[in-house]
C-alpha cells in the first residue's frame, strides 16, 4: 500500500469527538468556539462500532500505529470502551491518546484496563498563568500534573509530553518543562506552533524553530542527537549527555518531514484526511451507514491513500493556506 510518493500507511489518528474542554488560542480560540458554537450532532459521529471496522480496514492495509485523539477525547463517553476494542485488533503494534490531561486522573486506570498502553500529555507551561493563557483559562496546571502521576502509576509508559511553543506566550517557560520532566523517563517533546486551520492567526513571527529550542536546553543541559526509533519519526530525539533522558522536538514548519509521513487522520464523523493541513477528507460514514462490506472499506480506504500526494509543510506557501482542516477535527 503505497501513495502516488511511495510513503506507506502506517498510522492511523482517530478523533473521537469535535468537543473540547480547552480553548487553546492556536487550536480552538474562544472567538470563535463560544457558547453557540454548531458542533456535531451525536447522530453524524461515528459509534465506537463504525470507528472499529474502519480500523480494522486500515490495519488491513498496514497500519500497525493507532492514536486516539480530538478534540478532547476524554470527553467521549465510555472511551474506555473504545480503547478495548481497538486493543483486541490482531496486528496493531501500538495503541495511543493523546489527551490534554484535565480529566485523565480519574481515567487512568479504567484505560490501562481497557488496554491503552502509552498516553501524550500536552501541557504547554508549568505556569499557571501562561498555561491559562494558553488553554483559554480552562485549567491551572495542577489537574494536568495530577492526569500524568496518574498515567505514570498506571504504567503507561513512556509518557510523552506535548508542548506547542508560541513566542511571546510560553517560551521562557521552555526550560522549567525541561528541568521537571528529566530524570523522570517521561519524553518531553515540543512542537513548533503550526498553521494547521484558518482560524489561529498564525505568523511565522510566532513560531521558535526547533533548532533555537534545542540550543536554549542545551546552553543549561547538554543534548546530544539521537538516532530516530523508526522511519517517518515525527520528532527529532536528543539525550542528555548526562544520562538523566531524551527530549524531542517536532520542527514541521522548519524542517517539514512529509518525505516520510505515514499518517492517515479519521474525523470524529468518518471523514479520512491523508494530510494534517487537507482541505478535503474522502467519506466513509455514508458508505459504512449505506452497508457497505469489510472489502468495499477497505478498497476505498486504498483507493484513497493511493491516490494521495499531498506534501503540505514541504509546499507551504500564501496561495494554499485558504480553506484547511481545522485541527480540532482531526486532532492533529
Ligand atoms: N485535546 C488533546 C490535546 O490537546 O492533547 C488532543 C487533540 S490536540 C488537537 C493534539 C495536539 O495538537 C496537542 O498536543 C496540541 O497541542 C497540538 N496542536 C493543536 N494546535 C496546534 C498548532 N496550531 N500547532 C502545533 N500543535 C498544535
Ligand atoms: Fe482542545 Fe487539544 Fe485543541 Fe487545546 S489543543 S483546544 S486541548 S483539542
Ligand atoms: Fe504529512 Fe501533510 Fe504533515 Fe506533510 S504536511 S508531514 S504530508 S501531514
Amino acid at each position: 500500500m503505497k501513495d502516488r510518493l511511495g510513503r506507506g500507511l502506517r498510522d492511523l489518528r482517530i478523533s473521537v469527538t469535535d468537543r473540547c474542554n480547552f480553548r487553546c488560542p492556536y487550536c480552538m480560540p474562544e472567538e470563535v468556539f463560544h457558547g453557540s458554537y454548531p458542533f456535531l450532532p451525536k447522530a453524524q459521529i461515528l459509534t465506537f462500532e463504525e470507528v472499529e471496522r474502519i480500523a480494522r480496514a486500515a490495519v488491513g492495509l498496514g497500519v500497525k500505529k493507532l492514536r486516539i485523539t480530538g478534540g478532547e477525547p476524554l470527553l467521549r463517553a465510555d472511551l474506555p470502551a473504545l480503547v478495548a476494542l481497538l486493543a483486541r485488533i490482531t496486528g496493531v503494534e501500538d495503541l495511543s491518546l493523546t489527551t490534554n490531561g484535565f480529566l485523565l486522573a480519574g481515567y487512568a486506570a479504567t484505560l490501562r484496563e481497557a488496554g491503552l498502553r502509552r498516553v501524550t500529555v500536552s501541557l504547554d507551561s508549568l505556569d499557571d498563568a501562561t498555561f491559562k493563557a494558553m488553554n483559554g483559562r480552562r485549567s491551572g496546571v495542577a489537574p494536568v500534573l495530577a492526569g500524568i502521576e496518574a498515567a505514570e502509576r498506571e504504567g503507561l509508559r513512556p509518557l510523552k509530553i506535548n508542548c506547542v511553543v508560541k513566542r511571546g506566550m510560553n517560551d521562557q517557560g521552555i526550560l522549567d518543562l525541561a528541568r521537571r520532566f528529566r530524570g523522570t523517563g517521561h519524553i518531553l517533546r515540543f512542537i513548533e506552533y503550526m498553521d494547521v486551520g484558518t482560524l489561529n492567526g498564525w505568523r511565522m513571527d510566532d513560531v521558535v524553530p526547533a533548532k533555537e529550542i534545542v540550543a536554549r536546553i542545551g546552553a543549561e543541559f547538554p543534548v546530544e542527537p539521537l538516532d530516530p526509533n523508526y522511519a517517518g519519526e515525527t520528532a527529532n530525539r536528543y539525550r542528555y549527555t548526562d544520562g538523566q533522558g531524551e527530549i524531542g522536538v517536532i520542527a514541521s514548519v522548519t524542517q517539514p518531514f512529509c518525505g516520510g509521513c505515514t499518517r492517515a487522520r479519521l474525523s470524529c464523523d468518518g471523514q479520512i484526511y491523508t494530510c494534517l493541513f487537507a482541505s478535503k477528507g474522502t467519506d466513509l460514514r455514508g458508505p459504512l451507514r449505506a452497508g457497505a462490506t469489510d472489502a468495499e472499506l477497505s478498497d476505498l480506504l486504498a483507493g484513497t491513500w493511493g491516490a494521495r500526494t499531498d506534501r503540505y509543510s514541504e509546499e507551504r506557501t500564501s496561495q494554499t493556506r485558504a480553506g484547511k482542516v481545522e485541527m480540532y477535527h482531526i486532532g492533529g
